[in-house]
């Protein structure tokens, strides 16, 4: 037994963000300023793109908002996304004004299947919101022809998929808009937090004054020894800026993203190793040609292999001080979506069975040997029926 609870998705702090928040407070800027800056700089050599297509705003649901707004959508346009999300990719959709369209997902990637979302396109559609779930790239090259062809806007939510890279192209550089989280539990973290990459430079302006009230001029310039600027309202536009605080974790979370990345895959190739055998269902390994961000280990429990249900499993980890969670009850379940769009979880059997069978592991970089060893063996006792 293990002392103390292991969290899952417990956030990796070192003494470098501890630091730089104390400085940002004691320098007085606290708000949207220098340290933005120096993050969307660092953020956008990592994604090898140019400092103008980058913006930083408060979470990705705000990135993934903003971004709807500048490609355009209003009433009555349709967007495709997956039904393995979480609930934020279609709130975002329905808070644009528009209205979300679900395309099934493929059962051994858990991504969108392109497929199913050409048969999801009608004359009303105007954009597709693949996920790249658990940090699994989705299948660009289908979706980007799929949109060509229909003329439709991609609008890449990379909150799982800050490392994922797809044929050599980076994450959120694929589609026309790419939208990151920087939430407690996801790879890079600033609390809350997020990001928009977006392939013009035009939208990132655009973005840039949605995210900070519709004003024409940001914070730092009205306020900076420049002289006086007035600023003007040119839209009706949201309080999603970040704060100076938030980046001064993100600027220090960003320089160990990789050294993160090898200790998960440590851990992933671990788990892999040690549940080969057992009845359960391991995630596929990543397709060639692509890197796996590695932000969850999702594992199916099917309860006629397995012998119990994937809520037992749960319960049984929580009794052994393990923090699990479900990576997700899929859209249609939840009574807001299937009473106003008439989503039935019927009509996207394979989310629904994976969103049924599914349990994330811990798989943070800051957990300890020990630590990995004793969710191991847990994981084992459970399936050999030592509960
Ligand atoms: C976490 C998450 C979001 C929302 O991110 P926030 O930064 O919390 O707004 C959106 N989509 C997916 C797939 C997520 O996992």
């Amino acid at each position: 037994m293990i002392d103390k609870f292991i969290m899952f998705g417990a956030p990796q702090i070192e003494q470098a963000e501890i630091d730089e928040i104390i400085s940002a407070m004691k320098s007085g800027w606290i708000g949207t300023g220098p340290r933005v800056a120096g993050f969307e700089s660092e953020f956008a050599v990592y994604k090898s793109v140019t400092r103008n297509r980058v913006a930083a705003v408060n979470s990705c649901t705000a990135a993934l908002h903003v971004s709807m707004i500048a490609a355009g959508l209003k009433g009555g346009d349709e967007v495709i996304t997956t039904p393995l999300t979480f609930c934020a990719t279609v709130n975002s959709i329905i808070h644009a004004g528009a209205t979300p369209v679900l395309a099934d997902i493929h059962p051994d990637t858990m991504n969108i299947n392109p497929a199913e979302i050409e048969k999801m396109i009608t004359p009303r559609t105007r954009a597709i919101v693949p996920v790249h779930y658990a940090g699994r790239s989705c299948d660009m090259d289908s979706i980007k022809q799929l949109a060509e062809k229909h003329s439709l806007k991609v609008i890449e939510d990379c909150a799982h998929a800050i490392e994922t890279e797809y044929k050599g192209q980076k994450a959120g550089t694929i589609g026309d808009y790419g939208c990151f989280s920087f939430y407690v539990t996801k790879n890079v973290m600033t609390g809350e937090g997020g990001m928009v990459i977006a392939k013009k430079e035009k939208d990132i302006e655009r973005i840039k004054i949605l995210a900070l009230h519709g004003m024409s001029k940001d914070a730092w310039d009205r306020f900076s020894d420049n002289g006086f600027k007035h600023y003007q309202v040119v839209e009706c536009g949201f309080k999603y800026n970040m704060m100076d605080i938030q980046a001064a974790m993100g600027i220090h979370q960003l320089r160990r993203v990789e050294a993160n990345w090898k200790r998960r895959e440590e851990i992933w190739n671990r788990f892999q190793e040690a549940f080969e055998g057992l009845p359960l269902t391991r995630p596929m390994e990543p397709e060639p040609d692509t890197r796996h961000a590695l932000h969850l280990y999702t594992i199916l429990i099917d309860e006629k292999t397995a012998g119990f249900t994937r809520d037992s499993f749960l319960d049984a980890m929580h009794r052994k001080k393990i923090g699990t969670s479900v990576h997700y009850l899929s859209i249609p379940e939840h009574p807001f979506y299937r009473e106003n769009y008439g989503f039935d979880p019927a009509h996207f059997p394979v989310a629904r069975k994976t969103g049924r069978e599914t349990a994330s592991l811990p798989l943070s970089a800051k957990l300890t040997d020990n630590e990995v060893d004793y969710i191991i063996e847990s994981v084992r006792g459970i399936f050999s029926g030592k509960k």
